[in-house]
């Protein structure tokens, strides 16, 4: 894999790590055709983040590209108050926040202080219930477990004999129909 992780791929590597070569592979193709409608109604409430649209306030940056030299991840964050302080990343609705969404949360974070950015807050914004999710910041524990999964998405190979997949993840997982894993409504 790239050295370069791309900080989105953390929730799908946590997911299934087979899951980000169908993400690359498909990635040039419509969507519509292998997302489910939460993803999509998911993609959606990113738009005006990708298109930058949400404010004007010079204040508020939306969507930047941020790197870090230490982790080896870029990406975009979702929004982020320089004034305040305050990192948001919004999804279209949150029933439970996986350590996935915690992963990319602590990237973003890593890689704005980083640029030499105050982060004081990180939370989540669950926009269809309207709920805001506070985080606590990262500290030094994060950060390994950010680098430890990191370390992994760089060394996973598809042909790793040591993969077993989550019967239950395959069930839900939106590339199921091209993964050689899932075994239709049998246990994977
Ligand atoms: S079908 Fe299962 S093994 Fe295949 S990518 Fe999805 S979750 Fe992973």
């Amino acid at each position: 894999m790239e050295q370069n992780i791309i900080i989105s791929n953390l929730n799908d590597f946590i997911f299934c790590p087979r899951s980000i070569y169908f993400h690359k592979l498909y990635s040039s193709f419509d969507e519509a055709l292998y997302h489910t409608t939460y993803q999509t109604k998911g993609r959606h409430a990113h738009k005006t983040v990708d298109k930058q649209k949400y404010s004007t306030k010079k204040a508020i940056l939306e969507g930047i590209n941020v790197y870090s030299e230490e982790l080896g991840v870029s990406g975009k964050i979702d929004l982020f108050d320089v004034e305040k302080g305050i990192l948001t990343e919004r999804k279209n609705k949150i029933k439970k926040l996986y350590e996935g969404y915690y992963l990319q949360i602590y990237a973003q974070y890593f890689c704005l202080v980083e640029m030499g950015y105050v982060v004081k807050k990180i939370r989540f914004h669950s926009l269809s219930d309207n709920k805001i999710h506070d985080v606590a910041l990262p500290g030094n524990n994060e950060k390994h477990r950010l680098k430890e999964i990191i370390t992994k998405m760089k060394l996973f190979s598809l042909e790793d004999k040591n993969f077993t997949q989550n019967p239950n993840k395959c069930k839900m997982c939106i590339y199921k129909e091209l993964c050689d894993y899932y075994k239709g409504d049998q246990t994977c």
